[in-house]
């Protein structure tokens, strides 16, 4: 692995072994210089020229592109802006649009709870008799049937995990007439992603996740080219009009995917994340997969030996399984903050998960087994039972 892991491009905390690159990715080093000349000559000496001068008004585009090339899209298909709810929203309403005659949204248990609260409101606000329907996880390509509006599956599990084959439920929701949703949250910057080959009409994904955007870090939203003009935005704002400053009275969407912009974007951390993207310039998808794979097999090998208690709740078949390894204790939320407390950082999502996230770009072996030598210690010892691991924070 001639180009991994880049840790020196990172900004890690000293001993710190960081497993939750998953939740929110290390400051890249770059950054902090890059950031704070954007405020000073940018922001401080440009002011309202800045929007020209330093391109401010291109970046959701500039940004969304260098996004594609990651995600196997093509330049001009992707666009930053607001939160990841927000895009699945503005997905969901236009993918709905697009089938008026159907009225299932179909989903699955594994999805992340925003994905699903944000079509549960939808079909409230339509009032039009639509059905969020939601089955397990290996019941989802069975359940594409000619009702289904439209497929909003998050690839891969944000608790265990398990990744689904995208180009096969893609194929199956068109083969049934339904429009594919992808939301790549845990995929962009994890695993390989073919967007183009798979055919799907939108894709939706955070960036303060794998690709370290920084915390609030916008999201991003790709449409399939071809179909972008049918796309009806939901959020019509002025940055998404054919001619902003033309100041129309009548909204008529961009041509293109800049009608899922919305307002002003946030130019300060859409600058932080396009410097964070450098870390990526030269790193190979199939390469990073293959180091991802080799650090998430030896932390289960790892694990399972020396800490029987745990139990994997991950696929054992790397070919199902994102970046990600979990694992359920029933001490899991305590053993966490032990394990925390010396500075291995994962994360817990209740009830009993405990999540490790495998970030090849600056996690490497020796990380791996020094992390399993205190996660044993942790168990062994019994040093979650000290009631500083018990209370809990409003994060988790
Ligand atoms: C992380 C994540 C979110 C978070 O949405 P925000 O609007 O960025 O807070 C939503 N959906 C999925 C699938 C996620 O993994």
């Amino acid at each position: 692995m001639p180009n991994l892991p880049r840790k020196h491009l990172f900004d890690l905390p000293e001993g710190m072994i960081y497993l939750d690159g998953n939740s929110l990715g290390p400051l890249p080093r770059a950054v902090q210089g890059e950031l704070a000349s954007v405020v000073a000559d940018q922001w401080g000496g440009h002011l309202i020229k800045g929007w020209n001068l330093d391109g401010w008004m291109d970046q959701p585009r500039r940004v969304g592109n260098r996004i594609a090339g990651l995600i196997g899209a093509p330049d001009g298909s992707v666009v930053m802006g607001d939160t990841l709810s927000i895009k699945v929203y503005q997905a969901l309403s236009a993918a709905v649009q697009m089938r008026p005659d159907r009225r299932v949204i179909l989903s699955d248990s594994g999805n992340f709870p925003s994905d699903l609260y944000i079509a549960q409101g939808l079909v409230q606000h339509l009032d039009r008799g639509h059905e969020l329907r939601i089955v397990a996880p290996e019941d989802v390509a069975d359940a594409i049937t000619d009702e289904v509006a439209a497929v909003m599956i998050t690839q891969v599990d944000y608790r265990t995990g398990r990744m689904h084959d995208m180009a096969d439920i893609t194929a199956r929701a068109q083969a049934a007439g339904a429009v594919m949703i992808w939301d790549l949250a845990h995929s962009a910057g994890a695993v390989p992603v073919d967007l183009a080959g798979s055919g799907c009409e939108f894709a939706v994904g955070c960036t303060y996740k794998y690709l370290n955007g920084g915390p609030g870090s916008p999201a991003f939203i790709y449409i399939r080219p071809d179909i972008v003009d049918q796309a009806q935005p939901a959020l019509a704002g002025w940055m998404g009009h054919d001619a902003p400053f033309a100041f129309e009275q009548g909204y008529r969407p961009a041509p293109d995917i800049e009608r899922m912009r919305v307002g002003t974007p946030p130019v300060l951390q859409m600058s932080v994340l396009e410097t964070a993207l450098s870390v990526w310039d030269g790193v190979d998808m199939a390469e990073l997969r293959a180091a991802s794979v080799a650090l998430c097999d030896q932390f289960i090998a790892e694990v399972e030996t020396a800490c029987p208690q745990l139990e994997l709740a991950s696929p054992r078949d790397a070919a199902q399984r994102g970046s990600q390894v979990s694992f359920r204790f029933a001490h899991g939320y305590a053993a966490m903050q032990a394990l925390i407390a010396r500075d291995v950082i994962g994360d817990f999502r209740a009830p009993d998960v405990m999540r490790f996230g495998f970030t090849p770009l600056y996690v490497d072996a020796a990380d791996v087994t020094r992390a399993v030598q205190i996660l044993a210690e942790v168990i062994q010892t019994r040093a979650y039972e000290d009631p500083a691991y018990q209370a809990r924070g409003r994060v988790t």
